[in-house]
Parts: C-alpha cells; sequence; structure tokens
C-alpha cells in the first residue's frame, strides 16, 4: 500500500465527492429490503426532528444586522482607501500588501453580504444562516432558534426499517405529510398505504392529497387556541356546521352564512343578525361574530375521526417512528457536521444506510 493511510480528511473529502453515489446506495439497500421481503408495509410511521446544522445561532442574520454590517464595512474600506493614498510614500512595500490583503478581505465580505440579502429576497424569508443559508433558524420556546434541518423519515411501523427520508428546511412537519408517505408508499410499490404521524402534521390539504393518492393517514387534530376576546368566549367548537346547506349555527340557534371566496386556504362565515343575543358578552365584540372553515375540513375532520375511533394507532407510531431518530441521533450527536442541502443529505443517507443494515440484521438474528 506504500504506506497509503487515511489522514484527517479523507472521510470528508470522500463524503464530498460521493454524495450520489452514497445517496444511491442508501436508496438500492431498502429497494433490496424491500425485494426480499423484509416490509410488512401495512403502516408506516412518518415523523421528523430537527439536526443542529453546522452553523452558530450568533450567525442567524436578518435585513437590519446585514444593512449595519455593510455600512460598518463601507467605512472601513474608504478609511483604508485615504490611508493608501497617504501613506502610499512612506510605508515599506510589506506594509502596502498587509494593507491591500484586509482590503480585499473587506471586499469579500461585502460580497458575501450582498449574497445573503439576495438570498433573503429570492426565498422570501427575514432570516438567514451566514455561512449556512440552506439551513434555517428553528424550534420552539424562549431562547435563541439554532440553525437547523427537519429531518423527515417514514420507517415501516413492524419492522422498523426507515423507507423513505428526506432532509428539509421546512421550519414544521405541516406540509410534510403528502410528499413523506406518496414518496414511502411508490418506493414499497403500493396502489395504497396506511401511514400515521402525530400532531404536527395535522392540514387540511394534506389530508386532502392523502386521500386523493390512496394513502389512509391517521393523525389527530391540533387542538385550536380559543383566541376569542378574553380566551372564555364560545370558540370554533360551539359552532354546529351543516354540510347539506354549507353554513354554521352558532349557540343562540342563528345561523352564520359564507361569505366571499376562499382565503389563506379557509372559507368565512359570518352571522346575519347579532342584536338583542343574549350570548353576545361571551361570543363576540364585534357587532357580528365570524367564523372560518378550512376548504378541506372534511378531510381533515375524517382524518382526526380515524384517530378516536383508533386509540392505538399512535402507540404504535410512537414505539416505531421515535427508535430510529433515537439511534441516528446518537450516532452525529444530533448534528451535521457537513455545510449545504448537499452536505447534509449525503450525511443523513449514510446514518440511514447504518440504521437500515444494523436493523435488517437485528431482524434477521431474531428470525432464526
Ligand atoms: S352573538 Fe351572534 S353568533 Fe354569537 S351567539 Fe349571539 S347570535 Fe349567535
Amino acid at each position: 500500500m506504500r504506506r497509503l493511510a487515511p489522514d484527517h480528511k479523507t472521510i470528508a473529502d470522500y463524503r464530498r465527492e460521493n454524495g450520489a453515489a452514497i445517496i444511491g446506495a442508501c436508496r438500492a439497500f431498502v429497494l433490496f429490503c424491500r425485494d426480499q421481503g423484509l416490509f410488512k408495509a401495512q403502516l408506516v410511521a412518518i415523523d421528523g426532528a430537527k439536526f443542529r446544522a453546522a452553523a452558530s445561532t450568533n450567525r442567524v442574520l436578518d435585513k437590519q444586522r446585514i444593512a449595519e454590517e455593510i455600512e460598518k464595512i463601507e467605512k472601513q474600506i474608504a478609511q483604508y482607501l485615504s490611508g493608501l493614498d497617504e501613506t502610499d510614500a512612506l510605508e515599506p512595500a510589506e506594509n502596502k500588501g498587509a494593507a491591500a490583503n484586509a482590503l480585499s478581505a473587506l471586499k469579500n465580505r461585502r460580497a458575501q453580504l450582498d449574497r445573503l440579502l439576495e438570498h433573503l429576497d429570492r426565498d422570501d424569508r427575514h432570516l438567514v444562516v451566514d455561512g449556512e443559508p440552506d439551513s434555517r433558524p428553528m424550534g420552539f420556546g424562549k431562547g435563541g432558534k439554532p440553525p437547523s434541518y427537519n429531518v423527515q423519515i417514514a420507517v415501516d411501523a413492524d419492522t422498523g426499517i426507515i423507507v423513505h427520508h428526506d432532509v428539509t428546511d421546512e421550519v414544521n412537519d405541516q406540509r410534510m405529510l403528502h410528499p413523506m408517505a406518496k414518496a414511502a408508499k411508490e418506493t414499497l410499490g403500493l396502489d395504497a398505504l396506511t401511514v400515521v404521524a402525530d400532531t404536527g402534521y395535522s392540514s387540511g390539504n394534506e389530508a386532502a392529497a392523502c386521500e386523493a393518492d390512496a394513502i389512509t393517514a391517521y393523525v389527530p387534530a391540533k387542538r385550536s387556541v380559543n383566541n376569542q376576546g378574553t380566551g372564555d368566549q364560545f370558540d370554533r367548537s360551539s359552532f354546529a356546521y351543516n354540510a347539506e346547506q354549507d353554513q354554521f349555527t352558532c349557540p343562540a340557534d342563528r345561523i352564520l352564512r359564507r361569505k366571499g371566496p376562499v382565503t389563506r386556504n379557509a372559507f368565512n362565515y359570518v352571522s346575519q343578525d347579532c342584536s338583542g343575543c343574549d350570548l353576545k358578552a361571551r361570543c363576540t365584540q364585534a357587532e357580528r361574530r365570524w367564523v372560518s372553515r378550512h376548504q378541506h375540513e372534511d378531510a381533515l375532520e375524517r382524518m382526526s375521526a380515524r384517530v378516536k375511533e383508533n386509540p392505538g394507532m399512535m402507540r404504535k407510531r410512537r414505539c416505531s417512528a421515535e427508535h430510529p431518530f433515537g439511534t441516528i441521533k446518537r450516532m452525529m450527536s444530533g448534528r451535521f457536521l457537513t455545510r449545504g442541502i448537499k452536505g447534509t443529505s449525503t450525511e443523513m443517507a449514510l446514518s440511514v444506510l447504518a440504521f437500515n443494515l444494523i436493523r435488517s440484521t437485528n431482524l434477521k438474528a431474531l428470525a432464526r
């Protein structure tokens, strides 16, 4: 081998130069498992988890912070240029070289900031991560939102093998149910599929898209917050919807009719007359009460009704979808080492391939 040995960059270079092949190997192993009959393919559990990107929270910038830095850099460039003119004749040659380098570094940084601004405008975002613009600040609660990627997996619930995965920049799971379920259905080569996911995936659009693609989804409804007045006024659930007449009946037995076209995926309904109502103090501070209904509310209701009829589904989801993430997060220390969607997708494909190899080997060992 002529003393050939890996150095600190060997694995990183291999991963960078062979991204497509690594992703292909991960996919090929899933198809191999399918062809070997390893999947039960009766239920697929979908789940998502945030993985930290290789960038610190301090590198999250908005337009104002970028503008402030540009202003500072332009002042520094102007100072350097005027200083260079004055000292041109006096300074020794090596000092001039150092000044030119500093000037060039400032100009490079200025160009980088321009690219970040373009990124913000192009993707219509408020925040961008300096040095890792494919990632996005994600997370809940107080404190900073660290730059992260949202990793999605679809797991064969009976065997625990990952059927499909994806690295995305979606800040939540609301738009991921249908794409993940559809990809899993295609990989498994099925005409119809049953999937289960947690409340974060609850969405009328996704429920309707799943129904249209012969995917039966079990996703609990997101409990809505009562944001009427002080929070103790009637919320949406106090209004009964009549599908035949496409209208609501309020707690005082009066009618709310649909008004105008769909806006932000929902239709709005308004009471015809709230005058003289004894319940008005508990209903609205406006002249009339408005209620909205998602354009695919029927599909959403059918989806959450299935969960109510089969509460065991959520236990199955927990047992199957959360285990792979636990193992993969331990393998990767919960964060990516690579940057950009291309690098992180390769890194995740390696981890999923490793997980599936271990899982399928264990299954074979158990079956002996
Ligand atoms: S305020 Fe209007 S919508 Fe509310 S209960 Fe009374 S009549 Fe019905």
